[in-house]
């Protein structure tokens, strides 16, 4: 093939410097893309392809007008391209072309969308690499920016499991774009998981970046060294090293924003509560599960008037806090704001005008700003002290903490800019500002000059046509401008013979004549150049004026970030009223006491059965009371058991959300709460349809399991939705059990179990923290497309198992084989083996870790398909009762037929969806009986 050479040579020797997806180069009034990048922007863009000859060969071309490229490379950016732009300029010799910038998912700053834009690096270095299930010493460093609003966190984990929470970390921001560290290149596990869980476009950005030294220098470079050593950063290389790779980052694509990234905010890994990524997913914090955002818990709760204030709501409830007097700051002010109506109402019609300062302030630093953006700028600031008024006029805000968060702000200096920028422009300036008209009268004593100017011989232009007819008496006589004759005297052609001396023909058309004269001669080029003065000074004095806000970016982010605190928080509080719910009480203990609870989403849409959840100490309601000392530890763990469609997994994750709610500082869905503050929250929700991502159910069941039995604490929150149940009876049985005492007894978090093992109620008896509620069946019988769904997801469960592991030791233990290849801890694994030997050889099983001095023996009956203990003649049922007392009632025809078939009814050898059906209609003939 031979060399490509000219314009298209120059394209592709660009294109092969750059480690861009995509070129968009200048040609003129144009951009080209050509060969293959041709052909990938036509079809994502619906662009015209048409061939470009040169020496010989033929390219695919395709391009858009100069003033187009920015949605272009938007809608590029946003489908995941890296797109570099090169610009062409002026040489003594022609011109020259350059690569300017390159816009990337992370470094994008035309984007449409409100949420943050999250580029993130992240270093590490395991202590032991090989072990990726966790439990390796190692030190995790990240950093995420947002260039469109200068946000930038950073953090450091270090020891066991800091791989595995440095990625959970990363997820939490849903990052655009990731640049990975050296160590974390070849990773396939890391990146593989990344992948699996964000949509984030994945960089390599030069290894020297990364390098300690050079990031340690950039880093103090562009935040002062006093910030680093403040901030609490100055030992954390790994934290430094993704620092200086992300500021190195943004630099080298030449977006311009890196000074709006003015302040370096680092954090800890106690600031916030954890949520794995399965949890973000389950809880559907700000997507449902089927991917869309309608009926997530975000879209529930958002009643924001601004795309900052929903930016930070949705930031909360990603990243839920810990810190008890910040959560009590955000209650205290909602709780304000839901008593004063009014001044809410007005305060929330104020906001609704405000524009995100955040990202103005980006714009003004990149140099992208127009004149409206400026404006947008001064009218936002200008509502502070319409808002200051509105918290001032009423004493309940007033002595809300709403109030020191204003105070907090430099209003001065927001004034000042405010009206300088207001004095400077004209109300209602045009998009573009290199053709003048931004600018008010009295701004600029030279621009107010040539202004005059150019207006006094605009005006002799204008008013040249009537002068003429008036000395020539010629009637048909217009004066125009066009691009190729410039300033025209037009005449009609009956008249043409009239012209007076000095007009000079210049073109002659169907109906008429062209004539110019000297006079217009030397006005035209006077207007020319006097317009194009005033078209430099204007964008000078622009450039300036941008430049002045640019310097004041962080007040503009101050300023910015006060507004979307008070829509949030407005929103909260409008929430809160609408929906009746109630400012929990906050503790340093171990309680989750909810009175008369709802689920946040539901509830919407449901004529909602409130319910109550005392875990902790709060005794049950006839005896509160008693709620002191050694009771304070009773209830830790609950199993939670009821029929199908009973509202178990809603229960579970009200609870959950209740919590997550609380630590946003919002008031929750219920009559009362009182809970003390969890540091992480992990749940293992229903049976998810994962076959997309190509695992089994049960091994990602397993592998969730595995993660949380790892990161719990006695502090945290675990929500467990039928776990084991994606194998056989026996293994499901024994990983609930092992699971369930190793919570108990080695992670001791707080705990909630539904399980359809009713077995596993009898643990309540043998493990001190454990007990047993039974959500009774409320309201409406199941919808026919409820139950459709349920089924669903079973017979996902057994089929894609079978499918997946084969080399299980015995058809009756995959269950238990897969917990240990997901990394379920050993002591649980081993512990499963026993129970599940125990099982088949109908043993008796000793509840491990009891605190009660004698060991209770307990043996599962197969025949009666219940526990007994091992002293006990008859079996114990779920509710107590015995097997024995069930079947000696003179049962009637209908019940005996049921208890007949069941009897009868091989459970292992029937699908599961049948199984289903079968019960169904053995409780409608129940029913009937
Ligand atoms: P389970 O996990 O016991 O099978 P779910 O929690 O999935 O039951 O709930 C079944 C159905 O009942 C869901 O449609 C849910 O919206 C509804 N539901 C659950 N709890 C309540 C409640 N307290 N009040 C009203 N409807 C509820
Ligand atoms: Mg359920």
């Amino acid at each position: 093939m031979t060399e490509a050479t000219g314009i298209v040579g120059e394209f592709l020797s660009l294109k092969a410097d750059s480690d861009a997806d995509l070129l968009a180069m200048q040609c003129g009034d144009f951009y080209e893309f050509f060969d293959e990048d041709a052909e990938i922007v036509a079809d994502e863009l619906d662009l015209k392809v048409s061939q470009k000859s040169s020496h010989g060969s033929s390219y695919p071309m395709a391009g858009v007008p100069v003033d187009d490229l920015t949605p272009y490379v938007s809608a590029l950016v946003e489908r995941g391209y890296r797109v570099a732009v090169a610009d062409q300029h002026e040489t003594a010799d022609g011109h020259a072309r350059e690569i300017t910038r390159v816009v990337t998912p992370g470094t994008h700053l035309e984007t449409t969308d409100d949420a943050a834009q999250y580029l993130a690096a992240v270093v590490g270095t395991d202590g032991d690499s090989a072990d990726s299930a966790g439990g390796a010493d190692g030190s995790y460093g990240l950093a995420v920016a947002d260039v469109t609003t200068g946000q930038f966190h950073v953090t450091q984990l270090d020891g066991p499991d800091a791989r595995t929470r440095i990625q959970t970390e990363l997820y939490k921001f849903d990052p655009a774009e990731v640049l990975p560290g050296p160590d974390l290149r070849g990773d396939d596990d890391f990146l593989d998981r990344l992948r699996e869980r964000t949509d984030a476009a994945l960089t390599v950005h030069t290894e020297e970046s990364f390098a300690p030294g050079r990031a340690r220098h950039r880093v103090r470079d562009h935040f002062g060294p006093e910030t680093v050593d403040s901030v609490g950063i100055a030992d954390d290389d790994a934290a430094i090293c993704a620092a200086g790779a992300v500021l190195s980052y943004v630099e080298d694509t030449g977006v311009g924003t890196l000074a709006s990234i003015t302040r370096l905010q680092s954090y800890g890994a106690t600031d916030h509560v954890n949520l794995d990524a399965t949890t973000q997913r389950n809880l559907e914090l700000t997507e449902t599960m089927q991917g869309g955002t309608d009926g997530s818990l975000f879209d529930t709760i958002d009643h924001t008037t601004t795309a900052a204030g929903a930016r930070l709501l949705r930031e909360w409830l990603q990243r839920p806090r810990r810190d008890r007097a910040e959560l009590t700051r955000r209650q205290s002010c909602i709780a304000a704001l839901t008593e004063a109506a009014m001044a809410r109402e007005r305060l929330c019609e104020t906001l609704a005008d405000a524009y995100d300062l955040e990202r103005l302030a980006s714009r003004a630093v990149s140099g992208s700003a127009d004149a409206r953006d400026l404006r947008a700028v001064a009218e936002t600031l200008g509502l502070l002290a319409t808002v200051e008024d509105v918290i001032d006029e009423d004493d309940r805000l007033a002595d809300s903490p709403l109030a020191d968060a204003l105070d907090r702000l430099d209003r001065d200096a927001a004034a000042d800019l405010a009206s300088e920028l207001d004095a400077a422009l004209v109300a209602d300036p045009p998009g573009t500002v290199r053709q003048g008209g931004l600018f008010e009268q009295g701004y600029d004593e030279e621009l107010d000059e040539v202004i005059e100017r150019h207006e006094s011989v605009l005006e002799w232009l204008d008013t040249l046509a009537d002068r003429e007819k008036e000395r020539t008496g010629i009637t048909h006589l217009s004066v125009d401008r066009n691009k190729t004759d410039g300033y025209y005297i037009q005449v009609g052609k009956s008249e043409a013979d009239e012209v007076p001396e000095g007009y000079e023909g210049i073109k002659t058309l169907k109906n008429s004549e062209r004539f110019t004269t000297d006079e217009l001669q030397q006005k035209e080029r006077e207007v020319f150049r006097l317009e194009e003065q005033r078209h430099e000074l204007e964008y000078e004095l622009f450039g300036d004026l941008r430049e002045r806000v640019a310097e004041d970016a962080t007040l503009l982010q101050d300023v910015g970030r006060v507004l979307a605190e008070l829509d949030a928080l407005a929103s909260l509080a409008i929430h809160a009223v609408r929906n009746d719910w109630a400012r929990p009480e906050l503790t340093d203990g171990r309680e989750l006491d909810v009175e008369a609870g709802r689920h946040p989403v539901v509830e919407q849409t449901t004529e909602f059965v409130p319910n109550d959840l005392r875990m902790d100490g709060a005794a049950s309601p006839p005896n509160r009371e008693r709620a002191s000392g050694h009771a304070n530890d009773q209830r830790q763990f609950l199993i939670v058991t009821g029929p199908n469609m009973s509202g178990k997994s809603t229960y579970m994750r009200q609870a959950a959300l209740i919590t997550l709610l609380a630590q946003i500082g919002s008031f929750v869905p219920a009559r009362t709460a009182t809970l003390g503050l969890v540091d992480g929250i992990y749940t293992r929700v229903g049976a998810l349809d994962e076959l997309a991502q190509g695992r089994s159910t049960f091994m990602v069941e397993m592998q969730e399991l595995s993660n949380i039995l790892h990161s719990a604490t006695d502090d945290s929150l675990v929500i467990l939705d039928e776990v084991g149940r994606g194998t056989a009876t026996y293994d499901g049985i024994s990983i609930a059990w092992a699971a369930t005492e190793y919570l108990h007894n080695e992670v001791r978090a707080k705990t909630l179990f539904a399980t359809h093992y009713h077995e596993l109620t009898t643990l309540a008896d043998h493990l001190d923290r454990v007990h047993n509620v039974h959500v009774a069946v409320a309201g409406e019988p199941p919808t026919a497309s409820g139950a459709e769904s349920h089924t669903a997801d079973e017979s996902d469960g057994d089929v894609t198992f079978l499918r997946t592991v084969r080399d299980g030791p015995t058809d009756r233990s995959y269950g238990i084989h897969v917990a240990d290849l997901a990394g379920v801890p050993e002591p649980v694994v081993d512990r499963s083996r026993t129970v599940l030997d125990r099982l088949r050889e109908e043993k008796a099983i000793e509840a491990k870790g009891s605190g009660s001095s004698e060991p209770v023996q307990t043996v599962f009956d197969v025949n009666a398909g219940g526990f007994k203990r091992a002293d006990e003649s008859e079996p114990a049922t779920a509710d107590g009762g015995t097997a024995a007392e069930a079947s000696d009632a003179g049962l009637d025809p209908e019940t005996e037929a049921v208890v007949e078939e069941l009897s009868e009814l091989d459970v292992n050898e029937t699908p599961p969806v049948e199984l289903m059906a079968t019960v169904q209609e053995w409780q409608a003939q129940l029913d009937d009986g």
